[in-house]
């Protein structure tokens, strides 16, 4: 239901935390929060109350610059843990937080189990970063040809252990906000998110692919040609 993404120097834990909590009102069921660590990525979920999520995050604090966040509105799967967003493979390369319904996710899912994949969720989402893991190329190479298998409505946010100081968020339907800070960059579902970071963004339009890194955004749109969208500064507050 609400989407965050951070990439940039300063501890992205509570700043991912603090854009959740600013997406509250979108009413959620559960929420969770995957950081790029030394040590690969670390996923945090919790049923309920953003609060139980923070006081897990509290209690093993993550450190690292770049990380993603949802709060979740179930449509696929009881709203439990392992449902929770981010979702990962199994081999823990790619953690997606997702809004929205993948359509064709039954479709999808078949033929990853029959290639292998273990799939630890009943959601819909979870098939996206199994599809990221096993593409080749860069992120952003196998965001692009992902984005062209699944069908339905999302707004995703992507990271991947093998490449640190990159974000990947494509959208076809729900929205997505990218605001620009100095030497760091935020994407989220809402503005409100945004404001927390800076007043300064631009709105991905449906089909877009962008590759955010703290120097700001690239973006691509559905044809994969390169494209600029219009700066906006929101002048509101939240
Ligand atoms: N369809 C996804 C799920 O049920 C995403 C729901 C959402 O937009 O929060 O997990």
């Amino acid at each position: 239901c609400g989407i965050v993404g951070y990439v940039g120097f300063r501890q992205a834990v509570p700043l991912v935390l603090e854009a959740l909590r600013r997406l509250e009102y979108r009413g959620y069921d559960s929420a969770g929060i995957a950081v790029h660590t030394d040590s690969g990525l670390a996923v945090l979920r919790a049923e309920g109350k953003l609060v139980n999520l923070l006081e897990k995050a509290y209690a093993a604090p993550v450190s690292g610059q770049v990380a993603i966040g949802h709060t979740r509105w179930a449509t696929h799967g009881p709203p439990v843990e392992r449902n929770a967003h981010p979702h990962t493979d199994d081999q823990k390369l790619c953690a997606v937080v997702h809004n929205g319904i993948i359509e064709n996710y039954v479709e999808l899912k078949e033929e990853l189990k029959r290639e292998g994949a273990q799939f630890s969720s009943d959601t819909d989402s979870e098939v996206i970063a199994h599809l990221l893991a096993r593409e080749r190329g860069s992120l952003l190479e196998r965001a692009l040809s992902v984005r062209r298998r699944l069908s339905g409505q999302f707004a995703v946010v992507a990271m991947d252990r093998r490449e640190n100081g990159v974000l990947v968020a494509f959208r076809q339907g729900p929205p997505l906000v990218v605001g620009f800070g100095e030497g760091e960059t935020l994407v989220a579902s809402d503005p409100a998110a945004v404001v927390s970071l800076t007043r300064r963004c631009l709105h991905l339009e449906d089909g877009d692919v962008a590759l955010l890194s703290p120097q700001g955004v690239q973006i691509f749109d559905a044809t994969d040609r390169p494209v600029s969208r219009p700066e906006v500064v929101l002048d509101w507050d939240p």
